[in-house]
């Protein structure tokens, strides 16, 4: 498999890059058509003034207005990964459901290394401390 990096964050409902260790992942979420008219892309609402409601706790269609559950939609979606392994340095891609696990207490994408195997976590990243 060899996917390609995406070329417009617009096409997202997800992005991260970031250090694992001694190894790397980038990961994306690319979103999806409408279930009901396959028409158009699902997206967050938009206020008035045309912007995306982002913390919207659900997606809508802009050609025929059919809303969903954010999780319930997100669950549907796949995330793709390109990864150098932290435990083995191989690198490589794969795909995975866009659902996040229990990670030793932490919601994370868990995907596989191809080569040795070991599970890699993508945590939510940490939120800040309050000061
Ligand atoms: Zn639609
Ligand atoms: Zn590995």
């Amino acid at each position: 498999m060899t996917l390609e990096l995406p070329e417009d964050m617009d096409e997202l409902v997800y992005w991260t890059a970031r250090k694992i260790d001694d190894g790397n992942v980038k990961a994306w979420t690319y979103r999806g058509d409408c279930p009901e008219c396959g028409k158009a892309k699902m997206g967050k609402p938009k206020n008035k003034d045309g912007k995306a409601k982002i913390r919207a706790k659900f997606y809508e269609c802009p050609s025929c207005k059919f809303t969903i559950d954010k999780e319930e939609y997100e669950d549907t979606l796949e995330a793709c990964i390109i990864y150098t392994c932290p435990h083995c340095k191989h690198k490589g891609d794969t795909k995975i459901p866009y659902i996040r696990k229990n990670f030793k207490g932490v919601k994370s994408l868990i995907f596989e290394c191809e080569s040795c195997k070991e599970k890699i976590p993508i945590t939510k990243k940490m939120k800040k401390p309050k000061k």
